[in-house]
């Protein structure tokens, strides 16, 4: 059954060139291209924990790939293959067939390959592990934020957490808040264009304001936020129109798996340039400072008082 499971995944994936031995052997042989780094990222989704359990099967496989592609993303670099270890409560092969549909869309629309895994019985659980390459010192890392720096956000944060929040409250999802939930974008194109350009990245899967505190920390610094600099869609805002509870959606929820970024001020013609060029929209909100830990200006240009939480797997929600 394993090995019937395995045939009908080996049969629907892209060939590239640089796949010397892809799924049928121990182990895959990958031709990584000379002068450059190999960039590897691993990332697990749990059923009930990443994920509601009554998502589709073709999102939760776009969202397996999607959450590992981001990670490449943030460190600049170009996905080229992944392996995916799947643990399913049973061999269902249309549940299989529906979850390579998400999978291998996003794969396709990015020329990325699966070229290995493994398959074993359990509790649904999806782990993939996507490798990249970037030229040798190219990439984006956490620890290269200098104080004076621009903070910047792709896209507008948010949408993801609110649409979990409205699950947890029992309420149907909307739509649009559910498909950034369900799918998100790799910002794979922004952060290719940002190499050279950005100091240091990250991508937000825990939360706007501690996944920007790793960066901080990483890089001995602190930052100012401004909340009223932060972009948001319009599917939020009708969802949400109390401002202080949007915004700590905004600040505070996950999943959305934008690029933030910072950037010396003397690059924001070239950084604005490089986006639009990828069709990626971007938005300064705030500086970096060097008095560690982030401080965020509400409306009135006082610290804001909202509670913020960021999330931590073991701890739970927490301060
Ligand atoms: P082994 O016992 O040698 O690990 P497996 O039966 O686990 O062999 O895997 C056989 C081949 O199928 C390997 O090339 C492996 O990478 C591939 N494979 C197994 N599961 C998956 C999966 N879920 N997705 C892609 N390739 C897989
Ligand atoms: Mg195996």
């Amino acid at each position: 059954v394993e090995f019937e499971l395995i045939e009908r995944i080996r049969r629907r994936v892209a060939r590239r060139d640089d796949v010397a031995l892809g799924i049928g052997d121990d182990a895959a042989l990958l031709r990584v291209p000379s002068g450059m780094e190999l960039v590897v990222a691993t990332d697990t989704l749990n059923a009930g924990v990443h994920f509601p359990p009554e998502t589709a099967p073709s999102d939760i496989g776009w969202k397996a790939l999607a959450v590992n592609l981001s990670d490449l993303a943030s460190m600049g670099a170009t996905p080229a293959w992944f392996t995916l270890s799947l643990c399913l409560p049973a061999p269902d092969p249309e549940w299989l067939d529906a979850f390579l549909d998400g999978a291998l869309a996003l794969a396709n629309e990015h020329q990325v390959s699966l070229v290995g895994g493994d398959t074993t019985r359990g509790p649904l659980s999806i782990s993939i592990t996507a490798l990249g390459f970037v030229s040798v010192g190219q990439a984006l890392r956490r620890d290269g934020a200098n104080v004076g720096d621009d903070v910047w956000i792709t896209g507008s944060p948010g949408d993801a957490a609110a649409a979990l929040s409205q699950w947890r409250a029992g309420h149907d999802m909307d739509p649009a808040l559910r498909a950034r939930l369900d799918r998100p974008t790799p910002r794979l194109a922004a952060g290719l264009a940002l190499r050279g350009l950005a100091h240091a990245c990250i991508d937000v899967s825990d939360g706007l304001l501690a996944d920007l505190g790793h960066v901080l920390y990483a890089s001995g610094v602190g930052a100012r936020i401004d909340v009223m600099h932060l972009p948001f869609s319009s599917a939020l805002a009708d969802a949400f129109p109390r401002i202080a509870q949007r915004q700590e959606l905004q600040l505070a929820g996950g999943d959305d798996y934008e690029l933030c970024f910072t950037a010396p001020p003397d690059r924001r013609g070239a950084i604005l340039d490089a986006l639009v060029a990828c069709d990626t929209a971007a938005t300064r909100i705030g500086q970096v400072e060097s008095e560690p830990g982030v401080r965020v200006i509400g409306a009135d240009g006082a610290l804001w008082q909202g509670k913020i939480v960021g999330w931590d797997h073991f701890a739970g929600a927490s301060r």
